[in-house]
């Protein structure tokens, strides 16, 4: 987590404007791939950093499928995001700061979450797990408190 933290602030500074949410994927000990959020850079909503770092694990192994893989993220996934992972078949999400951390603007969902996908997946394998390094992942995000103008939020 530490590694992806680093990311974060090296490819998009620690300004939570900038959306610096990185993710990567790491099997057997060695770092396969890692994304950064890209969706404005890219004009993508599909652009978040976990897809990347899926994206960019498929290219590295040349596998559709990433069995036996973590997946880390700065920021708990969104719904996207997860079932990304489920249907590339990571067995671990770990992430940083969780839903309550930060504003809701980085969830487009009222009530779904990560931990319906993942309690709801086929795949039995898959375990899930919050809150670290959670201080230093959230500051680099709006925070609950934080007032961000309507134009400026993801689900306005
Ligand atoms: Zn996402």
């Amino acid at each position: 987590m530490r590694e992806a933290v680093r990311i974060a602030i090296d490819k998009k500074g620690s300004d939570p404007a900038n959306t610096p949410i990185a993710a990567l994927l790491v099997r057997d000990g060695e770092l396969v791939s890692s994304g950064i959020n890209r969706t404005a850079e890219c004009c993508d909503a599909t652009a978040h950093a976990e897809i990347d770092a899926l994206r960019a694990g498929g290219k590295a192994t040349g596998e559709m499928r990433i069995e036996g893989a973590t997946l880390y993220s700065t920021l708990q996934p969104c719904g996207m995001c997860t079932m990304a992972a489920i249907w590339a078949g990571v067995s671990r999400i770990v992430f940083g700061a969780g839903r309550e951390d930060v504003h809701e603007m980085y969830f487009e969902d009222r009530h779904l979450s990560t931990l319906d996908f993942v309690a709801d997946a086929y795949k039995d394998d898959l375990s899930l797990e919050g809150g670290i390094l959670s201080d230093d992942c959230a500051r680099l995000y709006f925070r609950p408190w934080d007032y961000v103008p309507e134009d400026q939020q993801a689900n306005d």
